[in-house]
């Protein structure tokens, strides 16, 4: 194996020579100019794609030059390096100005250890080393009208058809699938057993013949997620990951995944570049001897480092190879509450100036965080779900009672417990 001060030495040389270093005394960038939001305009689909090919272009230059899959079986295009080398590199790259890496959050952070994790030989060889390549970018396909706390209540279906499976049904609130080239599915295999059962995964191709994508627009202005439906897609059984009907096993691994990714800043924003960007924020507006502020700032800055270092062991457990556990909600709750701590203090700060387009620097451009926090206390599993999550599979405490939905009502009508006490 490759040394960790050679691989330092030679990640160091590849971005010397393909990337510029950001320089300290300009490192807040982000509401230069004009404070325009640009996903507010209705150009943000152009603009996502010139965002989107320059991000593939950078990881293709990564994986080319032995950087894109570093802790991956060499088999299937990795490095087999330690989760040493990948934080060595993760490091070294944030000095540097890259493309923003946040278009294969769900795909690298969630479909593909999925894929190595419950795919054919044939899946991996097929969709792994081109994920990590950028040649193809990957959705979650999980959540449904009628199903998304309660997954398992999907409806989706896929019926065999010799060595294939065609699937029919509407998901919602796909992130990132009018841009992605495959999308992991689960459906419904068999209505005749308990709902956590009948379910199988699946990789579907996003632009076979019977997939329809259709955008949502969400309250921050962007439309990052969708509505997708499938009529009669489909899917060769070889693109099947798992056992048929142990879908939920499946979706269970891809779930953790998720909740770590998201803890990591993925998707709830609470990662240390916002830190900075908060600190800078402060300096900019002259009240970083406010003894006021200065205390809120540390309460942030304390909640990320604890919060980045429960991290580190959580990405530490899945780089080596295991399956992230229950306890990866707590990296998720972390993650967001921390994003919701800092949006709090932005918007305090900032007061008015937050939701008037002025131009001024450094002001309406947060309103994206603001705007954006409750969607990632919700997505990948909401707050109230994470902490029965962590009562009941971490500290073992007694079960949700769930809701009667016979007759929701009756208990708190009659004053008694759902057993009739
Ligand atoms: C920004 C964003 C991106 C997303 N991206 C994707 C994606 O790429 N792919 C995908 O498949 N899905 C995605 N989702 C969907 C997401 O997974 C669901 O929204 C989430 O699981 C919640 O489901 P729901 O919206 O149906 O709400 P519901 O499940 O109907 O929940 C409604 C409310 O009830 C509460 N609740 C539900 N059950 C319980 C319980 N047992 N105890 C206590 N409270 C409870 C919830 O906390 C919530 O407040 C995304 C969502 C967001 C916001």
């Amino acid at each position: 194996m490759t040394s960790l001060d050679e691989f330092t030495a030679q990640a160091t040389a590849f971005l010397e020579t393909n990337a510029t270093r950001r320089q300290e005394s300009r490192q807040f960038v982000w509401g230069e100019g004009s404070d325009k939001v640009q996903m507010f305009e209705e150009r943000d689909r152009e603009l996502e794609t010139e965002m989107l090919a320059a991000a593939c272009e950078w990881r293709r230059l990564r994986f080319d030059n032995g950087f894109g899959w570093i802790t991956g079986p060499e088999e299937f295009g990795g490095q087999g390096l330690s989760s040493a080398h990948q934080r060595a590199y993760d490091a070294l790259e944030s000095r540097f100005d890259v493309p923003n890496q946040g278009f294969f959050t769900i795909g690298l952070g969630m479909v593909a250890p999925t894929i190595a994790a419950h795919g054919s030989d044939g899946a991996k060889d097929r969709y792994l080393r081109q994920m990590y390549r950028a040649d193809i970018v990957g959705c979650q396909l999980f959540s449904e009208p009628g199903a998304g706390s309660d997954l398992a209540s999907v409806q989706t279906k896929a019926v065999r058809d010799g060595d294939e499976w065609i699937i029919t049904g509407q998901k919602v609130w796909t992130t990132g699938a009018h841009f992605s080239d495959i999308g992991e599915v689960i459906a419904r295999t068999d209505p005749d057993l308990p709902k956590h059962k009948g379910l199988t995964a699946f990789v579907v191709d996003m632009h076979a013949p019977g997939v329809e994508v259709r955008p949502l627009r969400q309250m921050t202005g962007g439309a990052s997620f969708n509505e997708v439906f499938f009529n009669e897609v489909r899917i060769p059984d070889d693109d099947r990951l798992g056992e048929v009907n142990n879908g939920w096993g499946v979706a269970l691994t891809t779930l953790m995944n998720e909740r770590a990714a998201i803890g990591a800043g993925g998707g709830g924003g609470g990662g240390a570049s916002m830190l900075t960007r908060i600190i800078e924020m402060v300096r900019h507006f002259g009240l970083n001897d406010d003894p006021l502020v200065r205390q809120r700032l540390a309460d942030l800055i304390i909640n990320a480092r604890v919060q980045s270092y429960n991290n580190q062991r959580a990405m530490d457990k899945i780089r080596a190879g295991q399956l992230p556990g229950p306890e990866m909600s707590g990296a998720k709750l972390g993650g967001t509450a921390n994003a919701a701590r800092m949006a709090e203090f932005v918007s305090e700060v900032l007061g008015v100036k937050l939701i008037a387009d002025s131009g001024e620097w450094g002001t309406y451009a947060w309103s994206q965080l603001v705007m954006g926090v409750p969607g990632a206390r919700i997505a990948g599993g909401s707050d109230e779900v994470m902490r029965n999550i962590i009562g009941e599979r971490v500290l073992g405490l007694p079960k949700d009672p769930g809701i009667d939905t016979t007759s929701p009502f009756r208990d708190l009508a009659v004053g008694t417990q759902k057993d009739g006490r």
